[in-house]
């Protein structure tokens, strides 16, 4: 029984295989493999003789099978069967074998292609992305150049634009007001000339250090160039006079943080900076352009009343900065058609004795008839025409005043002085020129004496006093104009070889009215009486005025109350030269 279970089992596995081998054979791939056929030839044979000897057990079936009819014959078939079938499985499987080996080969050799290709891809996949990532950065680095400032890494006039642009409508739309406020350095282009590019360069640093630290989140603040600074206030109140007060205590802030001297190879150099202020939106929509035009505008405004101010935009400044440039370029005419002449004031001792003059200049404008020189000067300074206007004043005073001495109107001794603007002050050549133009008169230094203000002396200090004990060598005296209005410190007065010292018209104004007025005075008195330097007070015009400087100490005057200034022809004819005395030596 078992052995039928073992020949039928055999006889369903062959079969099997012949049934699969059978459907195979329909596949192309199997069909067309070498030796399919002898194998199912093979296969086909060894089921015959496992029918044969299934018919063994089973006589009945030996129809199906047996082609003899003795047990012999079957035993011969199924051997036949057998051996035939095992002989094209052997001859079968010979061919198939090499070619499933082959199979198996370029089955591993397409593996390993698509895994090289796999891998390839992936480095190629990565490079795109490193290549992406590459771009994205430079991409990235671009904008970043292209709205940043280099010097300060802020933000510049791009983004500034961007973001303003921005700001106008959602200003308009919010209800809120925002303001910019729009910063230059005072005296920036003299500390870069006399500097250099390098310390210039710290200053805007230290100066983007302090300020950046005034906005909000929701602020700006770049720099558009050059010592230009802008910070737009965002959010303020919707009420337009207390967007106001916001937006100036914060000018003052940055005006008040830069107040602290920037040390410079040892130095101490002072910074100061003028703001203007435009609030936006106002009625008619403007364009970003427009708003830091005003903005610019309101900043000269403040620099007309700097150093350290700030001022708001009012529709009033763009006339008077139309004025300006017309006024700029009626300058340059006035220079060469000779519109310019000179007024002089005196100065004089405790008994009224004239001791020098101030020379100080007029225009004498063809249709607005006689301008003053705090209207003009701010306007010669800043269309750069201050250096020829002061080498045009020297000349002019110098030629009159040894014209005058020629003529014997006077005793000697006398000394004219002359303003001189601190941008003409701090040029490399300064004194050559001054040499060059006392030589082509018939005069001696010793007959002159430059007023300079603190604008100059907040400068490179070793320079200033090298320049200045230059000009003493000449015999030119020199004297602090303006003191008290500015910065200087006693430190810098005590290092600077200094003629006199002149108090500022507006201490002496209220100087028997005001105790803080007459406190700084007499400050000032106590300072340089240790000091060896004279003390001229101006814009005296009355006497309780020089009373009380008498009774503080100070000994030289000059204002109204001894003469307006005039030209030296009238003050001759006046007679304030027939009691002179030599100017004060020290
Ligand atoms: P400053 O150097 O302080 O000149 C004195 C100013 O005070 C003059 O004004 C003079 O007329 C005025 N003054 C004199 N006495 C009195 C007085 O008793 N009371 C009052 N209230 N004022 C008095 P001015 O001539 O209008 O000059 C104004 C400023 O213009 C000068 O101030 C000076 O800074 C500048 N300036 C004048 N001429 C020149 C110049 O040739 N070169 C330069 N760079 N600046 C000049
Ligand atoms: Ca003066
Ligand atoms: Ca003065």
């Amino acid at each position: 029984m078992f052995d039928i279970l073992l020949e039928v089992t055999n006889s369903l596995i062959v079969a099997a295989i012949l049934y699969t081998l059978l459907r195979g054979i329909k596949h192309p791939d199997v069909r067309n493999q070498p030796g399919t056929r002898l194998v199912v030839i093979g296969f086909g044979l060894l089921f015959f003789s496992l029918l044969i000897d299934i018919t063994d057990n089973f006589p009945e079936l030996n129809y199906l099978v047996v082609v003899g009819d003795t047990k012999f014959q079957a035993f011969l078939e199924k051997v036949a069967g057998m051996l035939f079938g095992l002989f094209f499985l052997a001859l079968g499987l010979n061919r198939w074998i090499p070619s499933i080996h082959k199979l198996a080969s370029t089955r591993s050799s397409l593996e390993q292609q698509v895994k090289k290709r796999t891998m390839d891809l992936e480095h190629v996949n990565k490079r795109l992305l490193a290549e992406v990532t590459e771009r994205q950065q430079a991409q990235k680095q671009l904008e970043h150049q292209a709205t940043r400032d280099t010097l300060t890494g802020l933000p510049n006039r791009y983004a500034l634009t961007e973001f303003l642009e921005r700001e106008i409508s959602r200003a308009s739309r919010r209800n809120y007001f925002s303001a910019v406020l729009f910063l230059d350095l005072d005296n920036f282009k003299s500390t870069n000339d006399l500097l250099g590019h390098e310390a210039g360069d710290r200053v805007l640093k230290t100066v983007s250090d302090r300020l950046g630290l005034f906005g909000r989140k929701e602020d700006f603040f770049g720099r558009l160039g050059g010592d230009e600074f802008v910070l737009v206030l965002t959010e303020l109140d919707g009420c337009l006079q207390v967007a106001a007060e916001q937006a100036q205590t914060i000018a003052q802030k940055l005006i008040s943080a830069l107040d602290e001297p920037i040390l410079m190879s040892g130095h101490k150099l002072n910074v100061s900076g003028c703001i203007g202020i435009k609030l936006f939106p106002d009625s008619q929509k403007k364009t970003v352009g427009e708003l830091l035009k005003q903005a610019d505008m309101a900043m000269y405004h403040a620099k007309s009343n700097g150093p350290g101010v700030a001022s708001f935009f009012c529709d009033d400044m763009q006339k008077l900065v139309e004025q300006r440039l017309n006024l700029a370029k009626e300058l340059q005419e006035a220079m060469e058609q000779e519109q310019f002449y000179l007024h002089y004031q005196p100065q004089v001792t405790i008994d009224d004795q004239v001791f020098g003059v101030e020379a100080l200049l007029r225009w004498n404008h063809p249709t607005r008839g006689m301008v003053g020189p705090d209207e003009f000067i701010p306007v010669a300074e800043e269309a750069g025409l201050i250096n020829k206007l002061g080498r045009y004043v020297l000349h002019h005073a110098l030629s009159e005043w040894s014209k005058f001495l020629a003529d014997g109107v006077w005793e000697g001794g006398m000394k004219v002085a002359v303003n001189i603007s601190p941008s003409h002050f701090l040029q490399a050549d300064f004194v050559d020129q001054i040499e060059h133009i006392v030589c082509s008169y018939d005069l001696t230094g010793c007959h002159l004496v430059l007023e300079i203000t603190e604008g100059v002396v907040i400068q490179d200090i070793a320079d200033v006093s090298a320049k200045m004990e230059a000009l003493r060598r000449l015999g030119i005296g020199i004297s602090l104009d303006d003191f008290g209005t500015g910065y200087s410190s006693l430190a810098y007065i005590k290092r600077l070889p200094l003629d006199s010292l002149k108090i500022d018209r507006s201490f002496v104004r209220d100087i028997h009215i005001d105790p803080n007025d007459a406190a700084i005075v007499d400050a000032i008195l106590a300072m340089t009486a240790s000091l060896e330097i004279e003390v001229i007070a101006e814009g005296v015009e009355t006497e309780a005025q020089r009373n009380f400087l008498r009774r503080r100490g100070c000994n030289f005057y000059q204002g109204y109350l001894f003469s307006r200034p005039a030209t030296l022809a009238d003050l001759v004819e006046k007679g304030v030269f027939e009691q002179t005395v030599e100017y004060p030596a020290v």
